[in-house]
This record gives C-alpha cells, sequence and structure tokens, in this order.
C-alpha cells in the first residue's frame, strides 16, 4: 500500500491542495493532526479530508483549542487569536468530526501520534534524549509524528542505546527495515525549518520505505486569505521564512 502522509496541514488549503495534486498515486491519506488553526481556510481543509477518505486523521493541540476541549491559555497570544477566528468558522459537522478523532493509533503496524507516542499532544520530540525516551514507550518499529512542523527522524538500531536524530531532506528515502524510528514528515501549511515548502511523505508498507518530499505553492496566495480574514501578521509574515 502506497500511504501519503502529512501532518500540521493548519488550514492552509492552498498548500494541501498542490500536496495533494503533486503526491504520485496513493491508496491512502494519513493525517497526523492539526488539521486546523493558524490557516485561513479550516473548512475546506476538514472537507478535503472527509472527500478524500482520509484515514486515520489525528487529532492536534490546535485542533482540540478550535472546538474548545483545550485551554487556550495553554497558548501564546496570536495562536489565541487565530484559535477563536478557526472557533467561528467552524460548523457543528465540523466540531463534530473533530471530537472524535483520535490523538494516537496504530494502523497496519505503524503507529501514529501528533506529538509524540509517550505524550500525544504536548510532546515536541526535538532531540535525541526525547526520542530515546519515545521509543522506550513505542511498542511498533515505525512512529509517524507530527507537531514541530519540521521535518526529521530519530532512528535507533539493534544494539543502540540511544537514538540518532536527523534531518529528513526533500527526496531522502529511509528503509524503515534498517532500524526502529521516529519520523516527522513535516508540516504541510507552515513549515518551520527554514524551508517555505510544504511537506509530506510517501510510505510504501509493502517494501518498507519512506520518502520525503518538499513542494512549492502559492504561498502569498495564502497570505492574501489570511489579510483578508484578518489573521495576526506575524502568522501571515511566516509562512514566506519557513519558520
Ligand atoms: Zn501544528
Amino acid at each position: 500500500m502506497r500511504v501519503l502522509v502529512i501532518s500540521d496541514v493548519h488550514a492552509n488549503q492552498v498548500a494541501l491542495e498542490a500536496v495533494l495534486s503533486a503526491a504520485p498515486s496513493f491508496d491512502a491519506i494519513w493525517n497526523i493532526g492539526d488539521t486546523v488553526g493558524y490557516g485561513p481556510r479550516p473548512s475546506e481543509c476538514l472537507d478535503l479530508m472527509t472527500d478524500r477518505g482520509a484515514a486515520p486523521v489525528l487529532v492536534g493541540n490546535h485542533d482540540l483549542a478550535c472546538i474548545g476541549d483545550l485551554d487556550l491559555a495553554d497558548f501564546n497570544p496570536v495562536a489565541q487569536i487565530a484559535s477563536r477566528w478557526t472557533s467561528s468558522q467552524l460548523t457543528a459537522e465540523h466540531r463534530t468530526y473533530l471530537k472524535k478523532l483520535p490523538a494516537m493509533t496504530t494502523v497496519d503496524g505503524y503507529t501514529l501520534a501528533h506529538g509524540s507516542p509517550r505524550a500525544p499532544i504536548w510532546e515536541y520530540v526535538t532531540n535525541a534524549a526525547i526520542a530515546t525516551d519515545n521509543f522506550a514507550c513505542l511498542d511498533s518499529d515505525v512512529c509517524v509524528i507530527g507537531h514541530t512542523h519540521i521535518a526529521m527522524y530519530a532512528s535507533l538500531r539493534a544494539g543502540q542505546a540511544t537514538a540518532e536524530i536527523h534531518r529528513l531532506r526533500d527526496g531522502e528515502t529511509l528503509d524503515l527495515l534498517q532500524a526502529r524510528y521516529i519520523v516527522n514528515p513535516g508540516s504541510v501549511g507552515q513549515p518551520r525549518d527554514r524551508d517555505p515548502r510544504a511537506a509530506y511523505a510517501m510510505l510504501d508498507t509493502d517494501q518498507g520505505t519512506l520518502t520525503a518530499h518538499r513542494i512549492e505553492y502559492d504561498i502569498r496566495a495564502t497570505q492574501r486569505q489570511m489579510a483578508l480574514a484578518d489573521l495576526p501578521e506575524v502568522l501571515i509574515d511566516r509562512l514566506a521564512w519557513g519558520m
């Protein structure tokens, strides 16, 4: 099975549509969470997920905040503004959809968790020590995460005590049979690894390989939509920097 793996779409419909049309043919879409929050088209992005039959779709911290299931006090002021705006855009149907999503699940032997397998809503896997602790909490050999908006992977080979952590580069293919992996495909809608292109990955479950991709999209179009929605300028600007 060929799987399009996406995360942190953050209501960036232009980026999401670019990914959907750039990705080679696939049998499934796995979405690692934070489909909404920050961006200008939350309803459209959720509709695209249902229309395209994405499953599983995880819930992330921003999704939860937008439906009132997470305290906004945990967010910085601009994220709070964006979250309140997003909340005003969502229909009862969208809320019900988001409420039913898990923050972590297992599919075909792969663990999917928005933040980390140890703490799926909040933990950021940013270094080798955190990755090592998370391998200890992980039943599967491969876990896909999101949340940091940085394309990366942690690997733990047989006999190794601590995990290694690496950036995941455009076009790079991981042989998932060689080690245990925690992989973050990066963010579709708000990359933060100084590469503003939308990030996604293609997973081949028969071959046991995962390939990372970056794709250009019309950043200015998303920025114009955000300006019209009066979303905070700092959130508009950061899309161009990939930060
Ligand atoms: Zn996010």
